[in-house]
C-alpha cells in the first residue's frame, strides 16, 4: 500500500465511531465491562501446541502423531466471547486502531512468550496474499505482529509471502484446509539473508484454529535455516471449557 494510502485509512479508521464488538457501547473496542469476559489461556497447556491441558501430561490429544513444524505454538486469549468477536471484527471490516488495540491487549502473554524462548531474533507474521491485503486495505496479522513486536522492543520483518491464493479457511474441514494450505508460502526473496541471520524467529497471527496455517508457515521458515516458534492473539480450545461464575458455587 502507498503511504498517502495508509495515511487514507487511517484518517477513515480515526472518524470511525469505536464501538465495543460485544455490546456496542461507544467508546473502546472492547469496553469495560465486557473486558473481563476476555480467558486468557490456561497456565497449563501442551508444551508443542499449544492446546491447553487439564493437568500436566506428556501426551497431548490434538498434537499427537502430527507433524509441526513449529517447535511451540502459544496464544493470549481462549477463541471464544469477546476474543472471537475481535478476531472476526478486524478480519472482515479490516480496522486498523482494532488490531492496534489488539495488540494492547496480547502484550502481556506476548512478552511472556518471549521470555519463556529466552528471547527472539525477529518476530514476523502469516502473510495474506497480495490480491486481498488490497482488497481489505490491510493485513490485520501483519498489523497485530509489528505492533506487538514495536511494543516488545524486538526487530519485525515480514519474511514470507503466499505462493497463491489460497480459500479462505473459515467453514473448511481439517483434512481441506491442510489441503488449502499445503505449499502456498515461501520466502520472500527480498528477505532470504536476513533469514539466514536469525535464529529463534516468532510467528504471529491473529487465531490459531487447526494449526495448519502456522505449520506451512513454520515448515518454509525450518527450511530457511531458522527455529520458528507461533504466538497467536487467541486459540481454539475444544476440550476446554471457560470457568464461569457457576463453577464456584458447585
Ligand atoms: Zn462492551
Ligand atoms: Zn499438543
Amino acid at each position: 500500500m502507498t503511504s498517502l494510502g495508509r495515511l487514507a485509512d487511517g484518517v477513515v479508521d480515526l472518524f470511525l465511531p469505536k464501538r465495543c464488538v460485544c455490546c456496542g457501547r461507544a467508546g473502546r473496542w472492547l469496553c469495560e465491562t465486557c473486558a473481563p469476559a476476555l480467558a486468557p489461556l490456561p497456565d497449563t497447556v501442551c508444551g508443542r501446541c499449544g492446546a491447553p491441558l487439564a493437568r500436566p501430561r506428556p501426551d497431548c490429544r490434538e498434537c499427537r502423531g502430527r507433524d509441526l513444524a513449529f517447535a511451540s505454538a502459544r496464544a493470549a486469549y481462549v477463541y471464544d466471547g469477546p476474543a472471537r468477536r475481535l478476531v472476526t471484527t478486524c478480519k472482515f471490516r479490516a480496522l486498523r486502531s482494532l488490531a492496534g488495540e489488539m495488540a494492547g491487549l496480547a502484550r502481556l502473554p506476548f512478552e511472556q512468550t518471549v521470555a519463556d524462548l529466552g528471547g527472539v531474533d525477529l518476530v514476523t507474521c502469516v502473510p495474506v496474499h497480495p490480491d486481498r491485503d488490497l482488497e481489505r486495505g490491510f493485513d490485520q496479522a501483519a498489523l497485530l505482529a509489528r505492533r506487538l513486536a514495536e511494543l516488545a522492543g524486538l526487530p519485525f520483518a515480514s519474511l514470507l509471502v503466499r505462493t497463491r491464493r489460497g480459500r479462505r479457511q473459515s467453514g473448511l474441514g481439517a483434512a481441506e484446509r491442510a489441503a488449502n494450505v499445503r505449499a502456498a508460502f515461501r520466502l520472500d526473496d527480498r528477505m532470504a539473508d536476513k533469514a539466514g541471520r536469525v535464529s529463534t524467529v516468532l510467528v504471529v497471527d491473529d487465531v490459531y484454529t487447526t494449526g495448519e496455517t502456522l505449520h506451512a508457515c513454520s515448515s518454509v521458515l525450518r527450511h530457511a535455516g531458522c527455529e520458528p516458534h507461533a504466538f497467536t492473539f487467541a486459540r481454539a480450545a475444544r476440550a476446554f471449557r471457560c470457568p464461569t461464575a457457576a463453577d464456584g458455587r458447585e
